[in-house]
């Protein structure tokens, strides 16, 4: 227990360097720094229990993501345990939904409300505004509940297939797991570019010159924005299908920075990019100003 505690002592740290550095985002890091925090801590205890899919190498190869080889969110899931921590975390993180949060965890410990039937693969929003009517709270902390809650489980599916994927080749720009878009891309070493899941944290390596979203390929590689005076942090942007990627060269870095708490200092160029006309290939509660 003690090297989860440092790890977690760790993460905290460096959410408080990175929101000191970048102080146009410390907002941003107060309120999903919780999240992340209270994700990590979770993972981290339930590192023992592992279950896995068994992978069809050419339905993989075939580009067919995990998700539509299996339901990947099963009622039998720790949805209580689960929702619990988000819940703590999210009312942590903004105060203007702790009374809802606090009110939720009464309920998931009571057993009187369940996270499974309105999982965010179900795209219902009136299901959950009828839901959260029901408890008493805004519709819009319980759709940020259920997408974190959600991730959280889906993040625990993904570290879990983790190292029976790493072998097996996978062209796409989506996610081999759940199938979402990346919000983030990180250059690693030898240029490589490895793409981030906007859902479920995976990770994987991915053509530079190819746009992840619609497959269009730019071979002069001119499809990359440079802000002025930031020599590491750029967006991949396409012209075809008008999406953007920020992009994190991380190759020199012997420090590694959790992909969200990048992702969070590089805020400002999303505004960028938004305010010229592109969309993030994954829109997500950060990067959305609309
Ligand atoms: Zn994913
Ligand atoms: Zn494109």
């Amino acid at each position: 227990m003690t090297s989860i505690t440092t790890d977690i002592k760790e993460l905290a740290a460096e959410i408080d360097r990175l929101a000191t550095e970048n102080p146009h985002a410390s907002s941003l890091f107060q309120a999903f720094g919780p999240l992340l925090l209270g994700q990590h801590r979770w993972l981290q205890n339930r590192q023992d229990t592992i279950s896995t899919f068994p992978v069809d190498p050419l339905k993989f190869q075939g580009g067919i993501p995990l998700c539509q080889q299996y339901q990947l969110l099963l009622a039998d899931d720790p949805w209580q345990e689960a929702g619990l921590s988000v819940a703590n975390a999210i009312g942590q993180g903004f105060p203007q939904f702790s009374e809802d949060m606090r009110r939720l965890s009464k309920e998931i410990k009571d057993e009187t409300y369940d996270g499974f039937p309105l999982s965010d693969t179900v795209d219902d929003r009136d299901q959950r505004t009828v839901a959260a009517q029901k408890l008493g709270i805004e519709p819009v902390s319980l759709q940020l509940f259920q997408r974190y809650l959600t991730r959280l489980l889906l993040t625990k599916k993904a570290q879990d297939m983790a190292a029976e994927l790493a072998s097996l080749p996978w062209k796409k720009g989506y996610c081999p797991i759940c199938g979402s878009f990346p919000h983030l891309a990180i250059i690693r070493e030898k240029g490589q570019r490895w793409l981030q899941c906007a859902t479920c944290s995976h990770q994987w390596s991915f053509s530079r010159l190819t746009c992840p979203h619609c497959d269009h390929e730019d071979p002069q590689e001119t499809n990359y924005l440079f802000v002025e005076g930031e020599k590491e942090d750029t967006a991949f942007i396409c012209g075809k299908c008008r999406k953007y990627l920020i992009t994190s060269n991380q190759s020199g870095n012997l420090r590694q920075s959790h992909a969200d708490l990048i992702a969070f200092s590089l805020a400002h160029l999303d505004l960028i990019l938004q305010e010229k006309g592109f969309l993030p290939m994954a829109e997500c509660e950060w990067n959305t100003f609309r």
